[in-house]
């Protein structure tokens, strides 16, 4: 424990060092620099610097921060026997990850400073165009190049199959592609989702899952899971990813119309690629800011695919056990703070779930 405050002391004080470093190596010259800069020049530099040094230090103090944070999660998920995987494999998915965000914002920048310069004036409508491509490209493409990065996959047996599809017709519903997620080499949680559209389109159930649940409980993941792919919710995410992207793009349209602020960012006019962090931390922004009302639409959505299980299967008290299981496997948080719930929830909570069951017994009898 001593060692870790250490070690948390130290990349506090460096974190905290490094601007006063810069800021002493900047205000410190031995000639005057009066005597050979005129103050135009002194200006602009230091208009240019202090933002530079800004976002300089934000990338480093990220980057302190955020490895040893995510390392630190990994071990209190590993105390907790949530994690079956080594060290190695843990970093060498979070590089594989960081790989994969790097080469997305590289894609972004690039289309936006390309489209922005050749069209100086219908920028943001193909700006927003090319953004909408882009997350149908990439919901399309993920289960091709992304997922597999991160885990081993085999189709399923034939005799869950067989359930996967007898449940699929219940829902009508036609499922071609049915996969196993390998993932007990990494963790002992349990899970399932869809992904993908159309010819990439699949329903994939964790080996975790598929070997501690009851049939019984299985039916009800794969009946919620045929729900989202019933009410097409892969498409409504990615329109409702598409009409995020056209706010943004408007937003920004009408943030970089304002003389001061390219001013203020270092830039000449939107198409400068000085605006790019700019546009990196507005992304930030509103992706934090509007969390909450991604994950209220993301209850909703989940809510409803429960119901469709329940309407598949009428089979309420396997639900409820289904819940109860799932939270104890997962460690899900059974007694939630309203705030952390409205923020970060992307699923109903446990006791909601259950409750929901109840109530569709109840109307059930
Ligand atoms: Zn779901």
């Amino acid at each position: 424990m001593k060692r870790v405050v250490l070690f948390s002391i130290i990349v506090v004080a460096v974190i905290a060092a490094a601007p006063a470093a810069a800021f002493a190596a900047v205000h410190a010259p031995r000639a005057r620099v009066q005597d050979y800069f005129s103050a135009a020049d002194i200006a602009r530099s230091q208009d240019y610097r202090g933002l530079a040094y800004f976002f300089g230090f934000v990338s480093l103090a990220l980057t302190l921060v955020v490895l040893p944070a995510g390392i630190a999660a990994w071990y209190h998920q590993r105390a907790f026997g949530l994690v079956t995987n080594q060290l190695p494999v843990f970093l060498s998915d979070t590089a594989k990850a960081t790989g994969f965000s790097i080469v997305a914002a590289a894609v972004v920048a690039l289309v936006y400073i390309v489209l922005a310069k050749k069209l100086p004036r219908a920028w943001p409508f193909a700006v927003a165009a090319a953004g909408c491509a882009l997350t149908f490209a990439a919901i399309f493409i993920l289960p091709i190049i992304y997922e597999p990065a991160f885990s081993s996959f085999r189709p399923v047996d034939p005799a869950t199959r067989a359930r996967v599809i007898a449940i699929a017709a219940k829902e009508g519903v036609k499922v071609d592609k049915v996969l196993i997620s390998l993932q007990s080499v990494r963790t002992t949680t349990e899970n399932a989702y869809v992904s993908g559209l159309g010819a990439t389109k699949r329903v994939v159930l964790y080996d975790t899952l598929l070997a501690r649940l009851k049939p019984r409980e299985v039916d009800l993941v794969v009946a919620h899971e045929i729900g989202h792919v019933k009410h097409n919710d892969i498409l409504i995410g990615a329109l409702l990813g598409s009409a995020g992207v056209i706010a943004g793009t408007a937003a920004i349209w009408w943030l970089l119309r304002r003389r001061r602020l390219l001013v203020f960012i270092g830039a000449r006019d939107h198409a400068d690629p000085a605006v790019l962090p700019f546009l990196a931390f507005f992304i930030a922004v509103a992706t934090l800011v509007t969390l909450p009302l991604q994950n209220y639409v993301s209850r909703h959505i989940e809510a409803a695919a429960d119901h469709a299980a329940l309407v598949a299967t009428n089979d309420p008290q396997g639900a409820v056990m289904l819940e109860a299981d799932l939270a104890r496997a997962d460690l899900a948080d059974l007694t939630p703070n309203t705030v952390v719930e409205f923020v970060f929830f992307t699923h109903p909570s446990t006791m909601e779930r259950i409750q929901a069951a109840l109530d569709y017994e109840a109307q059930h009898p």
